[in-house]
């Protein structure tokens, strides 16, 4: 009998659940496969990432004393996998179950010659069973519920059972806009080594029309390198993260972000080194208890619950959910960043030149133009899973469809994240740059943010009265008389068409 191990480019790490008991010189196959970064226009810089760090990976293994079989850029992998396993007598082959649903059902429709056996993904705190468990005759599945119930079985920023500080939330704390001075720490950048610098070459050749520009590339792609990344943002970021998580400056695309989400979602740092690195920090280093506590949040509630939630109702048609049954197709300046809107253009700007946008950028600019201007969901989906360096199918359904835009009725939100101009004035300097004026709401230099999201409230009063927490937004929009409203219909009418003419 030979046993071998297929690794998945978004499983590298070596606790991977499939190498557990493989004997030192076990066969080990990795596959680059083109079909699979076909199906979308994915961002340069994310094919440089995947690549990059499975190949240094990759490396990693062979200094483990594995024999690895690795295959550059194969067309497809259902045939790699036959040669592989007919050249080397394999009778088993072991693989980590995949995060992502596409994947588990390739997995499920491979035709192979040998016993194909999936071990349990331990990349997550939760596993899916553990979810559905904990989801079971739930009235409302309230993120809030889940990360106090991960808190305690975790034991993560626990005082004998209580939370430390008293307190399970501390967002009160944090959501300040931007001062001026404040002192933003500039970002690791790795310079690309040989094995790197080969892939941006051939990204270069074969991808270079996708998204996205690759030349700035200068994300990690180790293990060693993701934990330096970390312990920079524990050492000169977190404590002001809590206060300005919400916070955007014009120029500035990491804030105090800690940039590690691309390194949890390929598997080169796993979710419980990360929390168990900043829980340290804070009680050896005294750091800010909000800021803390706002991060672990991100990654022990959000991150989990997301997942747990994709796991739970993607069986259920989530993926072509549309509450508001929005078809205003993407406009195109999404691909291109050439818009007169100057939050947006900063922030498609940042995207096409790092493959990156905070969370605040992806939710309250993009998100939030998305839903007020009533754009297809699956296309913006598409959208987002293609742009971002971090994007996968398990993140960016749930976050996109849900948390941005609405479009699962209220399953993930408990309400729609809408807001005019107002909310980006008061966040970000984005609006003192731009053409557009934020406090007018109708007229030529109207902020379009604002026309919108009127419109937005209007269109869809019955469903949104149907929201427990749109009352008093719903209220101020019957304040309006017809002939405003009316007047924001057409001007949005009037905006939504020149998009579509592009
Ligand atoms: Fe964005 Fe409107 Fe502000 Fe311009 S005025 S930056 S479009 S919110």
């Amino acid at each position: 009998m030979t046993l071998a191990v297929w690794i998945l480019g978004d499983q590298l790490n070596l606790e991977n659940s499939a190498l557990d008991g493989l004997p030192a010189g076990a066969p080990v196959l990795m596959i680059e496969s083109i079909a699979h970064v076909q199906v979308r226009n994915y961002h340069q810089q994310k094919l440089v990432l995947v690549w990059s760090a499975m190949r240094h990976f990759a490396e990693r293994l062979k200094e483990q004393g594995y024999q690895v079989h690795y295959v550059e850029q194969a067309q497809d992998f259902e045939p790699e996998l036959t040669t592989f396993i007919s050249n080397n007598q394999i009778t088993e082959l072991k693989v980590m179950e995949p995060a992502n649903i596409p994947f588990q059902e390739l997995l499920q429709n491979l035709n192979l010659a040998c016993k194909l056996t999936v071990t349990p993904n331990n990349h997550y705190l939760w596993s899916a069973q553990e979810f559905c468990q904990w989801a079971k005759d739930r009235k409302r599945l309230l993120m809030e519920d889940f990360y106090r119930e991960t808190r305690r079985r975790l034991d993560i920023l626990m005082d004998e059972g209580k939370p430390v500080g008293g307190q399970w939330n501390y967002d009160q704390d944090n959501r300040k806009p931007p001062k001026k001075g404040l002192n933003l720490p500039e970002p690791l950048s790795f310079k690309p080594d040989s094995i790197t610098q080969s892939v941006i070459d051939l990204v270069k050749k074969n991808f270079g029309q996708n998204f996205g520009q690759v030349n700035s590339f200068s994300w990690a792609v180790t293990q060693e390198d993701a934990l330096k990344v970390l312990e920079e943002f524990i050492q000169h970021r977190l404590a002001q993260f809590g206060p300005y998580q919400d916070a955007m400056i014009t120029g500035q695309w990491t804030m105090f972000h800690g940039l590690i989400s691309p390194y949890l979602n390929l598997g080169i740092l796993s979710p419980k080194e990360v929390i168990q690195r900043i829980e340290k920090a804070y009680r050896s280093r005294e750091l800010p208890l909000a800021s803390v506590e706002g991060f672990i949040r991100q990654v022990i509630g959000w991150r989990e619950y997301i997942r747990g939630l994709y796991l739970l109702k993607m069986p259920e048609g989530y993926a072509q959910k549309n509450w508001f049954d929005h078809q205003q197709p993407l406009p195109d300046f999404f691909w291109t960043g050439e818009t007169s809107m100057n939050c947006l253009k900063e922030t498609l700007e940042q995207t096409i030149e790092t493959g990156y946008a905070h969370h605040i950028q992806r939710l309250m600019i993009l998100g939030n133009f998305s839903l007020i201007a009533g754009l297809n969901p699956q296309a913006v989906e598409n959208w987002f899973h293609s742009a971002y360096i971090d994007a996968y199918d398990w993140v960016m359904q749930t976050n996109v469809l849900g948390m941005a835009l609405f479009a699962d009725g209220g399953v993930l939100a408990s309400k729609p994240y809408a807001a005019s101009a107002n909310y980006i004035n008061k966040m970000s300097n984005y609006c003192e740059g731009c053409r557009y004026n934020p406090k007018e709401r109708l007229g030529e230099d109207a902020c379009p943010f604002n026309y919108l999201y009127w419109n937005f409230l209007d269109r869809h009063r019955e469903k949104l009265n149907q929201q427990g927490r749109m009352g008093l937004v719903l209220a101020h929009l019957d304040k309006l008389d017809e002939k405003t409203r009316t007047a924001y219909a057409s001007q949005t009418t009037h905006f939504l068409n020149a998009q579509s003419k592009g």
